[in-house]
């Protein structure tokens, strides 16, 4: 079958999941190749850049780029009408020359027919300007999800080190070195200071357009400049509520901490808390995540998720999972089937405690060992039955949309990984 026919054979078999999600999961899990016209001028012109923001999310390495390795792509997407009258979507760039996806100029094709018009996201005005130290906002500072977030890597290293420890899907370690290698400014640790400067500067020119920021990075098995994880991604956002209290809500994607630790990321002012456990299945989160399996344990991890419950309340613990993975040749399921009924327990398990688990759509990276043994990703098939069942357990459970995504709805969401807030109802909801 054409990936034409996979991707509306699927638009037809589940009517009630969107054709925006159907095509977004396709392009999130094999990625997008650029034509030159495509492409931005990195900070010099009028299209926004792709950041880098936390992994490369990349379907080749660096080098293997062409054009696109020296003028970044764009950072996102927004893909309206074509053939399937889309409502406005917007999508994270993940870059692959081999895709049957091609973007030239503002027309995004599959295997050579149109699919979508496409916006690329504006240079917004406060990348234009400077640190004093000379360092870019774009770099200490970047914003996604369409100027909705700040995501602050603060920590571009992971303590979990090598085959043994790494996530077996994780590049973060990779893609540190591929931009050092390739000369880029690249921040292994991001000073307090130069954070909150990149802040002020995007507080004075955004007109009010973010809404949150993301603290997060590597995970801290000793120290980092003398603290434990808590106190060192916590120092951040005590420095940033002192600066600028409430301007926008706070999150932070960090290990799975015991209660005081966790108490103590609300102490320094953080509202929403990210403790992701990736994969569901008992088994495959063993391989999957061998560090957290070493340091912390499955079910101690489930059990400090529930223990964050309390600190933040339910609603406020958004845990994440990497969708797909547990599809991954040689250790994943061997059906869909099977795939879907494990990650439906782990919704059900959390969501019958009120706890809102999200998803980013799994990028095969070519220098970790899920993405050099499965270039295609998991099928999409998969991807458009677990939108569906997400959408069907979280109503099965009378919650809402997890806080601090925007607006839900296709043609409202913003959040750009994953189409997991497109498939929802709409509904008008806090930001
Ligand atoms: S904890 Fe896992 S996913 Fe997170 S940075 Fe470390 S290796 Fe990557």
């Amino acid at each position: 079958m054409t990936r034409t026919g996979l991707v509306e054979s699927l638009i037809g078999r589940y009517p009630g999941v969107p054709a925006e999600a159907v095509l977004k999961e396709d392009l999130l899990r094999t990625g997008i190749a650029f034509d030159e016209s495509a492409l931005s001028d990195n900070l010099d012109g009028e299209v926004k850049p792709k950041s880098y923001f936390i992994f490369s999310f990349d379907q080749k390495p660096l080098a293997e780029l062409g054009e696109a390795a020296t003028r970044r792509p764009p950072e996102e997407i927004a893909l309206t009408g074509g053939p399937y009258g889309l409502r406005r979507t917007i999508v994270s760039v993940r870059v692959n020359p081999a895709s049957p996806y091609r973007l030239v100029g503002s027309r995004l094709s599959l295997e050579g027919r149109e699919v979508a018009d496409v916006e690329l996201p504006p240079m917004p005005s406060y990348y234009r300007h400077t640190l004093a130290n000379g360092k870019t906002v774009m770099e200490t500072a970047p914003t996604i999800q369409w100027g909705y977030l700040i995501y602050l890597t603060v920590l571009r290293l992971c303590q979990y080190f090598g085959a043994k420890e790494e996530c077996r899907f994780c590049d973060l370690n990779h893609n540190w070195r591929q931009h050092k290698r390739a000369g880029r400014p690249y921040t292994g640790i991001k000073p307090v200071e130069d954070v909150l400067e990149a802040l002020a500067i995007i507080d004075d020119h955004d007109d009010g357009a973010s809404h949150a920021y993301t603290l997060t990075g590597g995970s801290v098995t000793s120290e980092v400049d003398g603290l434990a994880e808590a106190d060192f991604y916590g120092r951040y956002a005590q420095a940033i509520e002192e600066r600028f209290p409430g301007r926008w809500i706070g999150k932070v994607v960090a290990q799975a901490l015991p209660r005081e630790d966790v108490q103590r990321y609300k102490d320094y002012g953080i509202s929403i808390y990210h403790p992701n456990y990736e994969v569901w299945d008992a088994r495959l989160f063993s391989i999957i995540c061998p560090g957290k399996e070493r340091y912390v344990g499955r079910s101690e991890w489930h059990r400090r998720i529930l223990d964050a419950a309390e600190v933040f309340g339910p609603r406020h613990v958004i845990p994440n999972f990497v969708a797909g993975v547990e599809l991954a040749r040689p250790f994943g399921f061997a059906s869909v089937d099977e795939a879907i009924a494990s990650t439906v327990e782990g919704l059900d398990f959390f969501m019958s405690r009120g706890i809102t688990p999200r998803f980013t759509t799994w990028c095969p990276e070519p220098s970790t060992p899920l993405g050099r043994d499965n270039p295609e990703g998991a099928p999409l098939e998969y991807h458009v039955r677990l939108l569906e069942a997400y959408r069907e357990t979280l109503e099965r459970h009378g919650l809402r949309p997890p806080p601090g995504y925007g607006k839900p709805g296709a043609g409202n969401a913003v959040f750009s990984v994953s189409s997991f807030m497109d498939v929802l109802a709409p509904e008008v909801v806090p930001v």
